[in-house]
């Protein structure tokens, strides 16, 4: 059997982001969303460059994991040759359909689901911190949804020279609706939700719906969506949806639409990246802004200086931290002698290497707090970039 899909996808800034690191593909068979990470404009690079990357391999017949690890490599190389990128990397959940089977590869926290008959599926495993601990039996699925490291990725495309794909088939059905996203929709949006909303038939309302339940609900993060609903080839509503853009003047901004229709094996139809057909470049932004900024060369040399990165994960399961690769996401602030300092990484050692490096130093000494900023300053908490300096700012480090 052959599955035609009617698709749209949707990607918005969200309410508290200055930039859209996130990129997507909705070029018929191959559906992608790349949700980037990494300061200086590199999470949009990284994505960008991730999205561009699996597209071009696979419209030349190279097979999708193949096509995934030369996104990587292209995600690695360009991180590599520019001190400002190092470290950068982004998510990537990718389909290709053919006939009746979902071909996947996936890693980072975008997700793929199946809605069948009412019953939503998530096809993808999260690479997260606290996807493993729940996992482990160590935190639970709700513990995990309001999880302040809850960003902290355990596997990304682009910041090891090969990536740790999974790989997966999924037999899909007459009726099946398909979505891939970003976590700017599965952070707020509870998956009863979700799969309310997948239930609506047209696409292009399903993924407006979701999206703007993401932005009701806080909107915190980019989100990006694309909806396939399956349908049998030869059925006249497969046929239906002319391919069409929603609000194309609007192309360059944060909101991007693509909508559209084309045979599940069909290589031909062509929809383009974030909005723009034949255009992979990302929507124009401001410098980058948020958690998901960070990887910093610092944090990458102390990555180098470990060495022995088992006995680093070995003790950071005894920490409770256990199989985790921080990707330098992760900051806080403490002092460095007798001056505030902001350090990006966790505040322990590994025997005498120490898996954190000062991000910022400052002239304001730890003895000029008060006891109330002392106490928050000896917590040592973990924050994003963001987080970190926004504290650094109240404890008046910049003077
Ligand atoms: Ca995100």
């Amino acid at each position: 059997m052959t599955l035609a899909a009617r698709h749209s996808a949707l990607s918005d800034i969200g309410l508290h982001r200055k930039t859209n690191e996130d990129a997507f593909v909705a070029a018929p068979p191959l559906y992608v969303v790349c949700d980037g990470m990494g300061g200086a404009q590199a999470g949009e690079v990284a994505s960008t460059l991730a999205a561009q990357t699996l597209r071009e391999h696979v419209a030349r017949g190279i097979p999708l994991p193949a096509a995934a690890q030369a996104a990587n490599a292209a995600v690695f190389a360009a991180a590599r040759g520019d001190s400002t990128r190092a470290g950068m990397g982004t998510t990537l959940t990718a389909v290709v359909l053919e006939g009746s089977i979902g071909h996947f590869v996936h890693i980072g926290d975008s997700r793929a689901y199946v809605l069948r008959a009412g019953e939503l599926l998530q096809v993808s495993s999260d690479h997260s911190l606290v996807a493993d601990m729940v996992r482990e039996g160590r935190l639970s699925e709700e513990e995990a949804m309001v999880h302040p490291h809850r960003s902290i990725l355990s596997r990304a495309l682009g910041t090891e020279a090969v990536a740790e794909l999974d790989e997966f088939m999924v037999d899909l059905q007459d009726g099946d609706v398909l979505l891939l996203c970003s976590d700017g929709l599965t952070g707020p949006v509870p998956a009863e939700v979700i799969a309310q909303m997948l239930a609506v038939p047209d696409p292009g309302q399903a993924a407006e719906l979701l999206v703007s339940e993401a932005l009701q609900r806080g909107g915190p993060d980019n989100v990006t969506v694309i909806v396939m609903r399956l349908l049998e080839a030869g059925d006249p509503a497969a046929d239906r949806a002319p391919v069409t853009r929603v609000m194309p003047e609007e192309s360059t901004g944060p909101i991007t639409r693509v909508t559209g229709t084309g045979p599940a094996d069909d290589g031909a139809e062509e929809a383009g990246v974030d909005g723009v057909p034949g255009d992979d470049r990302p929507p124009a932004g401001d410098p980058p802004f948020g958690e998901a900024a960070g990887a910093t060369a610092e944090m990458l040399a102390v990555r180098r200086r470990l060495g022995c990165l088992a006995g680093a994960l070995a003790l950071l399961a005894v920490l409770g931290v256990a199989g985790v690769v921080i990707l330098g996401t992760v900051f806080f602030v403490s002092v460095d002698e007798d001056n505030l300092a902001v350090y990006s990484g966790l505040p322990v050692s590994v025997g005498p290497v120490p898996l954190h490096a000062v991000y910022r130093t400052s002239s304001r000494s730890y003895a000029s707090l008060s006891e109330q900023q002392r106490k928050i300053v000896d917590e040592r908490d973990l924050r994003s970039r963001e987080e970190a300096m926004e504290l650094a700012g109240e404890l008046g480090m910049w003077p």
